[in-house]
């Protein structure tokens, strides 16, 4: 199908693609993805980053590190100017969102807002650092699983240049950027993830749900690490992270869909692939992913009542072997951990060892796509 109006038509994933999209209100949105490569079966596509033209026009994300010139020519050939642009918002702090800000910055001395736990979590604390060698990790990477021959590489000069960022804060709830458009903090995937609503119309949602691929949730365990850098602000774990406060934000967001089921949906992932457009429904692609989370828990229960309790045995028999490959085995083990979390919590699974699990009999979790209260 056609979508948009195609200013620059780039390859079948979507990488450098230009696109404008003219909301019924005559707001126009233009789509920029720049490239994103991560090995294997896990490729996300690019970052769609996108420049809103409001009444204050701004753009969201600034794409992987070393994408800022890239943005900037994609920009250009949009017709639209730096200096058009109000402030640049990041959506949340991934290095997929974020990691060409500082250079974007470096050249056009544009605003960030981003919301407060970001501008939290980016900073280095080397007193606080979990291990030695992340002494100069921004807290946000404290729990990266990377080798360390992957982050001498790709890492290193995006945390040190990111530190000389200044970031106006957006609220929690709801916040007003400019006339009718107002960010929603909706943690899970990351705890500081923004979606932001456009009027009646739009909205932009980052990495909180995408087509084809389902986002990753964060661990609760992930708290301990930064309970004290952002423990003031959100005294919870449950506040930011985890996959129970995931699937609330979903939640959360499906009431917007309800009450305006035309609401166009702008991803950050996927959004074209091979070769073609995958517009989201809002309502019904909440819903798949509510069922997938049950399905992938239904799963998981079962494994366990078989007598395989340990989350290395779970992982082992849940995920294809291909997807195993190299850091997709850290991906899948944190899939399955945010899972058990959720389901200890649930009270389906017991902890009896450290990442091993009973389960008790219950199958509370069905009820996770109608009971939860957002
Ligand atoms: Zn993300
Ligand atoms: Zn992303």
């Amino acid at each position: 199908m056609k979508y948009g109006n195609i200013i620059e038509q780039g390859d079948r994933s979507g990488n450098g693609m230009v696109v404008r999209f003219r909301l019924p209100s005559g707001l126009d949105i233009f789509g920029l993805p720049t490239e994103n490569f991560y090995s294997g079966n896990w490729d996300l596509g690019p970052t769609w980053n996108y420049a809103v033209m409001a009444d204050t026009p701004f753009l969201v994300d600034a794409g992987r590190y070393g994408q800022g010139q890239q943005l900037l020519k994609m920009m250009a050939t949009a017709g639209v100017k730096p200096s058009d642009l109000g402030f640049v918002l990041i959506s949340h702090g991934h290095e997929d969102h974020d990691g060409g800000l500082a250079e974007l910055v470096g050249i056009t001395s544009l605003k960030v807002k981003a919301h407060a736990i970001y501008d939290l979590l980016i900073r280095q604390y080397p007193d606080m650092a979990p291990a030695d060698y992340k002494r100069h990790f921004p807290a946000k990477c404290w729990h990266c699983f990377m080798p360390e021959s992957f982050y001498t590489v790709n890492c290193l000069e995006y945390h040190r240049i990111l530190q000389q960022i200044e970031v106006e804060a957006v609220g929690s709830g709801t916040d007003r950027l400019c006339t009718d458009i107002v960010t929603c903090h909706l943690p899970g995937h990351s705890p500081d993830c923004l979606a932001i609503i456009l009027g009646e119309e739009a909205v932009i949602v980052g990495d909180i749900l995408l087509p084809q691929i389902t986002p990753w949730p964060t661990r609760l365990e992930m708290y301990g690490e930064i309970a004290s850098i952002v423990g003031p602000m959100f005294p919870e774990a449950g506040q930011i992270l985890g996959l129970h406060r995931y699937l609330r934000s979903l939640r959360q967001l499906r009431r917007l869909g309800r009450a305006h089921p035309d609401m166009q949906v702008f991803p950050a992932h996927r959004f074209y692939y091979e070769g073609r457009w995958n517009v989201v429904d809002l309502t019904q692609r909440i819903d798949e992913l509510l069922e997938h989370h049950v399905q992938r828990c239904a799963a998981i229960v079962d494994i366990v009542l078989r007598g395989h309790g340990r989350v290395e045995e779970i992982v082992q028999r849940h995920f294809e072997p291909s997807l195993l490959k190299g850091p997709g085995k850290y991906m899948a083990m944190n899939e399955i951990l945010s899972h058990c979390e959720l389901l200890v919590d649930q009270g389906d699974l017991m902890e009896t060892g450290p990442r091993r699990y009973e389960a008790s009999g219950t199958r509370r979790f069905e009820t996770l796509t109608t009971h939860l209260s957002a």
